[in-house]
């Protein structure tokens, strides 16, 4: 535990604020009543070189409740603008999150401590600025899940509870989550300056995020071209992971994509339980612009948005080139994701035949896509081998023998050997996903009797998807009926 530090000695370096005050707005959390610690995340802790013991102090609760300051921290709400559901909304910024500082760990490596739920700011508009604890456990949880499946997300660091009300649909209480991440800039704060002409103001951030993420573009000749393509790219291999594993965002607004390609702002978000290409997981989301199908092609709707927020320091070729990488990217990465999720270690032509194949027939037979996909490892290959475990889990059983004609001929051209497949799929199709009714029980426990003991079982169990955990069969189960119909909106 050596160089671990306590909450007075964490080592600030806060460079956003060293930008023109025109980026943010400098304002202080405002206290939640009774607040009290909800649950706290070592691994999180450990990103910041946070001494694990801290969170049993009582100061933990008030610097994450708003009613204490952190030494060194200079609180700002970020200024940002974005495309919502297709429109440009000039008016957005942090409304509900403040930015405490920038915290640099031994390593060097930097990382922002964004309060959200932290009260009111200049950006806050008519809402109230604050979060509640259901939507601050689907955060939590779902951050730290997505970080256990190997895709890159912001992380969370505790949950401060309280007792204060807070509206939405009904009563509930409000709360405040720590998110860590190592920039909060996302499309939209480009995009502000765009649409406000303040073209300067481009070039600085744009300067700022290549000097603070992107270093090694500094002295390179086209930066700002370098740049775009990398964010372009980065971008792409993301939601080509959240395709891969069945992941829904729910409100993919540009001002909810991260420059450095992080899944940002979680939501209505939901993993797929049956398989269903054009699931909606926002119930706000009445057109389905948001439906999973549609994410990379919303993914690319929103590299539009950022590029013509960088615009003043491109050409137009160079912004095509931004965008054509990121469809190149998007289409081969996820390609390989899903190769190696049938198992198949070599490309060949017929493969995206194969997958959609496979897709239908999953779709026709509403067969569950974490649980199928898991279950595919038990293929086995030798002739007169029906694989009635998985046969069995389809409707359309001819359909299955059709397909899986084909999938071990396809097995056998590259040799497949059953044992060794089986093992590496292992490696990428999880056994456990941060289903929406996992969570909900986490809620239920948490809001009705205070209970947080669920929150952190999931949270431990969701570090590690990929390894089985006899004594936590059941999470891996498909939704009871009642965890199917649980419907999420925006309201958080
Ligand atoms: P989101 O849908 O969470 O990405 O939020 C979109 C915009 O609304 C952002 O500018 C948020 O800061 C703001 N916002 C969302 N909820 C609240 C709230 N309860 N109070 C103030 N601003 C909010
Ligand atoms: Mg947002």
């Amino acid at each position: 535990m050596s160089g671990l530090r306590k909450l007075e000695d964490l080592s600030f370096d806060n460079t956003y604020v060293r930008l023109p005050e025109a980026f943010y707005a400098r304002v202080s959390p405002t206290p939640l009543s009774n607040p009290c610690l909800v649950t706290f995340n070592p691994d999180a802790a450990a990103l910041i070189d946070l001494h694990p013991d801290e969170a049993k102090r009582p100061e933990f609760v008030g610097c994450f409740g708003g009613s204490l300051a952190l030494p060194g921290s200079e609180p700002v709400a970020m200024l940002y603008s974005g495309h919502q559901f297709g429109h440009y909304v000039s008016k957005l910024g942090d409304g509900r999150a403040i930015l405490l500082g920038e915290i640099r760990n031994h390593a060097g490596e930097k990382w922002d401590l964004h309060l959200k739920g932290a009260g009111l700011t200049p950006f806050s508009r008519d809402d109230d600025g604050r979060a509640v604890l259901r939507s601050s456990i689907r955060e939590y949880l779902c951050s730290e899940a997505m970080h256990g499946l190997g895709i890159p997300t912001t992380r969370a660091l505790c949950i401060v509870g309280s007792d204060e009300p807070v509206y939405r649909e009904k009563v509930e209480t409000g709360a405040m989550l720590v998110r860590l991440a190592p920039t909060h800039v996302r499309f939209g704060s480009f995009e502000v300056f765009y649409y406000r002409r303040q073209h300067d103001y481009i070039k600085l951030l744009a300067d700022y995020v290549i000097a603070q993420h992107f270093p090694t573009l500094a002295i390179a000749k086209e930066k700002y071209a370098r740049l775009l393509d990398e964010i372009a790219a980065r971008t792409a291999r993301l939601i080509a992971k959240w395709q891969a594993v069945g992941f829904a965002h729910g409100v993919m607004n540009s001002d909810n994509m991260s420059i450095l390609g992080l899944t940002l702002d979680y939501g209505p978000f939901g993993f797929l339980d049956e398989y269903h290409s054009t699931f909606v997981c926002n119930h706000s989301d009445t057109h389905g612009r948001y439906a999973f199908h549609h994410q990379p092609d919303i993914g690319y709707f929103n590299m539009r948005c950022l590029a013509q927020g960088l615009s003043p320091l491109l050409s137009q070729e160079e912004t095509k080139s931004a965008l054509a990488t990121y469809e190149a990217v998007f289409t081969e990465h996820y390609a390989e994701l899903m190769r190696a999720k049938l198992g198949l270690r070599e490309s060949r032509p017929d493969d995206a035949t194969l997958l959609t194949g496979l897709l239908e027939l999953m779709q026709d037979n509403r067969m569950d896509y974490t649980i199928f996909f898991r279950s595919l490892s038990r293929f086995r290959q030798k002739p007169g081998e029906r694989n009635e475990g998985l046969r069995d889990s389809f409707q359309d059983r001819d359909g299955f023998d059709i397909w899986a004609a084909r999938y071990r001929e396809r097995l056998r051209a590259e040799g497949s050997r059953d044992e060794e497949r089986a093992a590496c799929m292992n490696r990428v199709n999880p056994e456990y996903v941060l289903r929406n009714y996992l969570a909900q029980i986490a809620i239920q426990r948490a809001t009705e009797q205070k209970d947080f003991s669920e929150i952190e079982r999931l949270r431990k169990l969701l570090r590690d998807p990929f390894s089985e955990q006899p004594e936590h069969e059941q999470y891996s189960a498909s939704p009871p009926d009642w965890g199917k119909q649980i419907v999420v909106g925006c309201s958080s």
